[in-house]
């Protein structure tokens, strides 16, 4: 684990960012470091309670101890290269990483609190037909701490605390499982944000031995499903990644997440103009996922210029939502935020390079 490697490489090297450290994490570095453990603890609250900026405000801890923390260790937040707040509210952020890229962070006033939309990755692989984010292949996966980055800047430049995160921005999460896994412990921690495990969600495009995994972690935060299409021809040509893990194997994976959890799955279901919003696939669909304890998210299409897909008109997809009901699925039809700055679902996007 990496603060085994942050212990070895010892003072002078990189300076190492304490947002990407979970409390044992911490403690454990502390300890590497000749440090005491107990003083993590401490650490945390002042870093996610308090909000200190610097160590030299962690007045409880010895001198020693901050001196140490200032040669090695930083509280380093994103870089904001533009804020944008959208007519209904919704502000998006791009984030300048560390190097020469950038990231979008999306934030939504919902109205059982602030959601925050954070990416997982510059750049996706996923290669998905209608997204805008895989216009951009994948330079590299965001690390722990420019995950709790997003929140952390996000909350100070918004003066506001999030209290819902969904990692559905830029990026496949599950192909950057390590670190998203410890963001959601990290934010998740009782003694540092406390958001819920019931108010984090992780949105992928089915990446089964990853599903799998998910399903064993001990922080049960909630799984969402990215399907898109009820049989794998359709799936196929729109997602690439349905060759790999065909849906046969998306399900199964599901039904063993709900056996070890008990929690209920999110599939979420693009609706494209003539392309995959016939009701007969409603039907098709309703019967792929019956017994499965799950609903239905209907999201309406958001154009991304560079393709030619279209959205459903609000008549039919109500069809189709309706046959789901009908069908006995539960279903919801997505209201959608931020369309004025290009903030809504699959419009987020490489936009500079700095
Ligand atoms: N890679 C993950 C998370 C990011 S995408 C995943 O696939 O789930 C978040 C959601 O937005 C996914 O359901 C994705 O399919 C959807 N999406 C992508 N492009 C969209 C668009 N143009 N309009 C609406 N939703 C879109």
């Amino acid at each position: 684990m990496s603060f085994w490697f942050h212990g070895i490489i010892g003072f002078g090297d990189k300076v190492i960012n304490l947002y990407g450290y979970t409390l044992e994490g911490l403690a454990e570095f502390l300890l590497a470091n000749g440090q005491k453990k107990f003083n993590a603890v401490q650490i945390f609250d002042w870093m996610y309670v308090k909000k200190a900026r610097s160590f030299s405000e962690m007045t409880n801890l010895s001198k020693d101890l901050r001196a140490f923390l200032n040669s090695t260790c930083c509280l380093d937040l994103l870089a904001v290269l533009q804020h944008q707040v959208s007519a209904d509210g919704t502000q998006k952020f791009l984030f300048g990483l560390p190097d020469k890229f950038a990231i979008e962070t999306v934030l939504m006033a919902q109205d059982y609190g602030m959601s925050l939309c954070v990416s997982s990755q510059v750049g996706c692989n996923m290669g998905c037909a209608f997204c805008a984010s895989g216009l951009q292949k994948k330079n590299r996966d965001l690390t722990a701490d420019e995950l709790v980055g997003q929140v952390m800047t996000a909350e100070q430049i918004a003066g506001t605390k999030v209290t819902h995160i969904v990692v559905m921005g830029t990026g496949e999460p599950f192909d950057n499982y390590d670190n998203v896994i410890r963001f959601i412990r990290i934010v998740n921690d009782a003694k540092g944000l406390a958001i819920g495990q019931r108010h984090i969600t992780v949105s992928t495009c089915g990446i089964v031995p990853k599903i799998l995994a998910y399903a064993e972690e001990p922080v049960r935060s909630n799984l969402a499903i990215s399907l898109h299409a009820p049989n794998d021809e359709l799936r196929a040509s729109l997602m690439p990644i349905n060759k790999r893990y065909p849906l046969k194997d998306i399900i199964e994976a599901c039904q063993i997440y709900f056996d070890k959890t008990s929690r209920r799955i999110t599939f979420e279901y693009l609706l494209l103009s003539g392309v995959n919003d016939a009701v007969a696939l409603a039907d098709e669909l309703s019967d792929l996922i019956r017994g499965l304890n799950a609903y239905v998210n209907l999201i309406p299409y958001n154009r991304v210029s560079e393709f030619a897909f279209e959205r459903t008109d609000m008549n039919r997809a109500m069809q189709f939502y309706d046959r789901l009901i009908k069908r006995g699925i539960n279903a919801t039809l997505r209201k959608e935020q931020g369309l004025d700055i290009d903030a809504a679902c699959g419009q987020l996007r490489l936009k500079s390079d700095r």
